[in-house]
Parts: structure tokens; C-alpha cells; sequence
């Protein structure tokens, strides 16, 4: 990739917050720009925002992102318009930057539980157990203040408002799928991404979410009067990203804006190998 090339973003849109995803990514591509022309720094490449629907518009894109949506139908859709592998083969042989939301998250973990009885396929690429809806069902859906440190870069806070929908918890961080054989198959509606090229990269945690799980139920303890780490809600490794709220829901596009960051690295490094 040179300076002036354009990165193809896309955002896989056969179903749920696609539309909310652009719209962010729009706004946050002119922020980087702003903000790269402050410091005269390195030109900044322009970026396209598609909606990736088939095979040809995935070859298309340097990066990804899948939505927050309902993890089955979006898995489902994928099979039948013949998506599913392709994707595979984005994040887990090409190993492009990608990035998931709720339901987006759920696909891309290489195991997630409460699926076996929906039929649910997973792209995988993140070693990580999710499980979902594990903060409960649609009316117990919520709002936070986080804490994400990746954030927190010149001074800011790192402190993000985040809503959570139905969302997923990353409940085990896996042994790299480099060590790992063929999938044993499901226990307890567990079902497991089909493994791939394996990664030595390890898996970062970059959010928890302090002592909801507890706090849902009596609503007054807090993560400190428990001694909690709290849940996990936001997950790297390598290339690949994944958080359990939805931050296209919120307007605030400075996760949009660090993860655009992340993908100029990536393509930064693929051009120097
Ligand atoms: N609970 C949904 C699922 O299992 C995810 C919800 C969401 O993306 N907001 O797919």
C-alpha cells in the first residue's frame, strides 16, 4: 500500500446495525484525516466503505467488519449465498484486519456456546469461548460506562459509553488454534469454529465490563465489593478484533477511528514482508 492508495473497507451486510457501521466509519475516516493534517505527518490513504453481500465484494476489501444482528441468521445467510468460506478464508488464512460486534463477535470466536441447537456456523479466527446472550434477553438489555485503555492514548480517558443488546460474554481465552487438532465436536450446545492456519498470536484482553454479571442480578454490588476482574467485553489477537457491545449505536466514533488506525498498521506490515 502506498501513501495515496485507497483501503476498501467493507461491512458485511446481510443483516442487523451494517447501515450504523458506515455511517461511523465515514465519520471517523475524516477525523484521521483531520488529525493526520495537524501533525503534517504521513498523508493519510483514502478510504472506500462498501457493503460486502457476495464473494466478489469480500476479494474487494483490504478489511472488514461484521455487525452486531443475530449471529444465526447472519451465519445462515452466509451459507446459503456462499459467503462462509470465503470469509474463513479472510480472517483465518489471509488473516485480514476484521473486526466484530455483538453478533459479529460471537461468529468470529472459534467456539461459542448455546448454538449447537440453532444450526449456528462460526467463521472463527479468535481463540476465544463466547457465550451468548449472557447478560440476558432483549429486555435486559443495558448501558455503560467503559474503561478501554486502548482509548487513552494523548490524554484522553478511555472512558466509552457502550450499550449492550443481547450481548455475548468471552467467557475462556483458548490455547492458540496452532496447538489445537481437529474440533472433539460439541458438549452442551458448544459448537466450534472448523480449524485453519494457526496463529501464534496471543489473545489480548482490551475491555472488561466490572462485576455485571452479579450486578444484574441485585443490582446494588459493584466488581470492587466482589474483588472481580469483571467480564470480559473486548478481545485482539492479531488481526483480529472483536467486542461485545455495539459502539456503532452510540455515535462516538473513536472506536471506529483507532481500529481504521490499526488496519494502516496492518497494511503498513503486509507491504514491508
Ligand atoms: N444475541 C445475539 C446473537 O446471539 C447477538 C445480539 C446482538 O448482536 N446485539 O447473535
Amino acid at each position: 500500500m502506498t501513501s495515496n492508495s485507497t483501503i476498501t473497507i467493507g461491512v458485511l451486510a446481510l443483516q442487523g446495525a451494517f447501515a450504523e457501521h458506515i455511517k461511523l466509519l465515514q465519520h471517523a475516516a475524516t477525523e484521521l484525516l483531520c488529525n493526520s493534517n495537524d501533525r503534517a505527518a504521513v498523508p493519510s490513504p483514502g478510504f472506500e466503505f462498501i457493503e460486502v453481500r457476495n464473494p466478489g465484494h469480500l476479494h474487494q476489501c483490504h478489511a472488514l467488519i461484521i455487525p452486531g444482528g443475530e449471529s444465526t441468521s447472519i451465519s445462515l445467510i452466509a451459507s446459503r449465498t456462499g459467503l462462509l468460506e470465503p470469509l474463513r478464508d479472510f480472517v483465518k488464512v489471509q488473516r485480514r484486519p476484521v473486526w466484530g460486534t455483538c453478533a459479529g463477535l460471537i461468529l468470529l470466536a472459534e467456539e461459542a456456546n448455546r448454538s449447537k441447537d440453532t444450526g449456528q456456523d462460526l467463521i472463527g479466527g479468535l481463540d476465544v469461548r463466547v457465550q451468548r446472550n449472557y447478560f440476558g434477553r432483549q429486555v435486559e438489555s443495558f448501558e455503560a460506562e467503559l474503561e478501554l485503555p486502548f482509548l487513552g492514548g494523548e490524554g484522553g480517558t478511555g472512558a466509552f459509553h457502550s450499550v449492550f443488546i443481547r450481548a455475548p460474554v468471552v467467557e475462556k481465552i483458548l490455547p492458540s488454534t496452532s496447538t489445537v487438532q481437529e474440533p472433539e465436536g460439541s458438549v452442551d450446545g458448544t459448537v466450534t469454529a472448523p480449524p485453519r492456519k494457526g496463529t501464534s498470536a496471543e489473545v489480548k484482553i482490551l475491555g472488561r465490563l466490572p462485576g455485571r454479571a452479579r450486578a444484574l442480578k441485585d443490582r446494588t454490588t459493584t466488581a470492587a465489593e466482589l474483588g472481580e476482574d469483571g467480564d470480559i467485553v473486548a478481545v485482539k489477537q492479531g488481526n483480529v478484533f472483536g467486542t461485545a457491545f455495539h459502539p456503532e449505536l452510540t455515535g462516538d466514533a473513536r472506536i471506529h477511528a483507532w481500529w481504521l488506525g490499526e488496519v494502516l498498521k496492518a497494511a503498513a506490515n503486509a507491504e514491508t514482508k
